[in-house]
C-alpha cells in the first residue's frame, strides 16, 4: 500500500535534491573539518557554504548559525545559555502550549528553585501580550515561546513579544521548528536574540538542528570539549547532515512563497470540504494566523485513535490531539490549555501537509474520512445518542 502522508509536522520525506548533496559526505568526502589537511578542508568549505544557505532563508549572518544535533537540544542549549548568563536572575517565561522540548525543561527547572511562569492561550490557541508584558521583571532571565505550534499551527505574534521582552532587559528565545521553512522570517529586521530549528521538519535528515545566536547575545555552551562552531557547540560536525541542511534551507528560500500558497489551497478545501462533510466539527486554532500546512480538526464524539487506525487502513497517515499516557488516553495539553470540550479533544486529528502532498491524497481523506467518523459514531455511546438526536 502506498502511503499518504500527512504527518508532516511529525517528521519530513528527506527532498532527493538534500539527499544528493549530502551523498558524497559518507564515504567519500569523509575528512574532519578541523583536520589542517585539504582532504578535511574541502568538507570545511561545504560546512560553510551550509551555514551561509541557513543565514540565508533566516536573514541571519553567517557567523550567527550554530548547528546542532536536533530542535531539542538548540531549545535546551538556549535556555540552559540564559540561566547561566545571568545566575541572579530566578526566573523564566513560557507557554503552557510549548512543545515538550521547552516545557518539560522549564518545568524542571522548578524543582531547582526557580520561578517559571507558563503564559496562558485563549481558545484559539493564541497568546496575550498583555498578560507577557505583564509577566516580565527584573528577575526574568529568558522569555521562551514558540513561532508556531506543532499541533494546531497557530502562529504567535513573536515579533512584538520579542519587542516587549527585550524593553524590559531579558533574552528573548523562539522555538521556531515548526514555522521555519514554511513562513518568511527575517532576523535582520527582529528583536529576537535566539531561535531554534530543526532538519526534520524541513526535508532535510533527523539528526540535525541549529540554534541562530544573535551577534552580541551573550552565550554560554552546553556541550563543551573541542572549539567547533566557535565553541559554542563542541563534537566533531554531522558534516554530512549539516550539509544536507544547508541544501533543504535553500530549496525552501527558493520555492517558499510558490509552495505555501498552494499548500495552503489544499489545507484549505480539506478543511472546506471535511467540515461540510462531517457534522459536529471545529477547527482548532482556525480563528487566527495559521501555518498553511497545518489543519487541526476536532470532531465530536469519537475517538481520535480509533480514526487514526481506520485511516491507516487505508494507507493515511496523519496524528490525533492525545497522548497516551500511563494507559489513559488525555487530550494533549495544547488543546486542554486552549479549553477545547473534552468531547472534541478526544476527536481532534491533525493532517500536517508537505510541498510533496498531491491534490489526490486531498481527494482520498475527503473521500474515506466522513464514512469512518459515521461509523465510529455509530459504534460509541455518546455517537449513538447523538446521532438519534440528529
Ligand atoms: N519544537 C517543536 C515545535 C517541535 O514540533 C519539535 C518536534 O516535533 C521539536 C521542538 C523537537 O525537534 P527535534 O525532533 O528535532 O528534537
Amino acid at each position: 500500500m502506498k502511503e499518504i502522508y500527512l504527518d508532516n509536522n511529525a517528521t519530513t520525506k528527506v527532498d532527493d535534491r538534500v539527499f544528493e548533496e549530502m551523498r558524497p559526505y559518507f564515504c567519500e568526502l569523509y575528512g574532519n573539518p578541523s583536520s589542517m589537511h585539504f582532504f578535511g578542508g574541502q568538507v570545511q568549505k561545504k560546512v560553510d557554504e551550509a551555514r551561509g544557505r541557513v543565514a540565508a532563508l533566516l536573514g541571519a549572518m553567517p557567523d550567527e548559525i550554530v548547528f546542532t544535533a536536533c530542535g531539542t537540544e538548540s531549545d535546551n542549549a538556549a535556555i540552559r545559555s540564559a540561566l547561566e548568563v545571568f545566575p541572579e536572575k530566578r526566573h523564566v517565561i513560557t507557554s503552557r502550549v510549548e512543545h515538550p522540548a521547552v516545557l518539560t525543561q522549564c518545568r524542571n527547572l522548578t524543582k531547582r528553585g526557580y520561578r517559571v511562569t507558563e503564559l496562558n492561550v485563549d481558545g484559539d490557541g493564541q497568546l496575550d501580550l498583555k498578560e507577557l508584558a505583564a509577566a516580565v521583571d527584573d528577575d526574568t532571565a529568558i522569555v521562551s515561546l514558540m513561532y508556531a505550534n506543532n499541533e494546531t499551527g497557530v502562529v504567535f505574534p513573536i515579533e512584538e513579544a520579542a519587542r516587549i521582552v527585550k524593553e524590559k532587559g531579558a533574552l528573548f528565545h523562539t522555538d521556531a521548528v515548526q514555522a521555519v521553512g514554511k513562513i518568511p522570517l527575517n532576523m535582520a529586521q527582529s528583536g529576537i536574540d535566539m531561535l531554534s530549528l530543526s532538519g526534520h521538519k524541513l526535508h532535510a535528515p533527523k539528526g540535525v538542528g541549529v540554534l541562530y545566536v544573535r551577534r552580541g547575545t551573550p552565550f554560554r555552551p552546553m556541550l563543551v570539549g573541542g572549539h567547533q562552531e566557535r565553541g559554542r557547540r563542541a563534537g566533531t560536525e554531522n558534516t554530512a547532515s549539516i550539509i544536507a541542511m544547508g541544501k533543504a534551507c535553500e530549496v525552501a528560500q527558493l520555492h517558499m512563497d510558490e509552495e505555501s500558497g498552494r499548500v495552503r489551497e489544499l489545507r484549505d478545501r480539506l478543511q472546506r470540504e471535511l467540515t461540510a462533510l462531517i457534522p459536529n466539527t471545529r477547527i482548532n486554532g482556525g480563528g487566527t494566523q495559521r501555518l498553511p500546512n497545518t489543519l487541526s480538526i476536532a470532531m465530536e464524539f469519537v475517538e481520535g485513535e480509533g480514526i487514526l487506525l481506520l485511516l491507516s487502513e487505508k494507507g493515511i497517515c496523519a496524528s490525533s490531539g492525545s497522548a497516551c499516557t500511563s494507559g489513559s488516553l488525555e487530550p494533549s495539553h495544547v488543546l486542554r490549555a486552549m479549553g477545547v470540550p473534552f468531547t472534541c479533544a478526544h476527536g481532534s486529528i491533525r493532517f500536517s501537509l508537505s510541498r510533496f502532498t498531491t491534490d489526490a491524497e486531498i481527494d482520498a481523506v475527503i473521500k474515506e474520512l466522513p464514512p469512518i467518523i459515521s461509523r465510529l459514531r455509530e459504534m460509541s455511546p455518546f455517537g449513538r445518542e447523538f446521532l438519534a438526536k440528529k
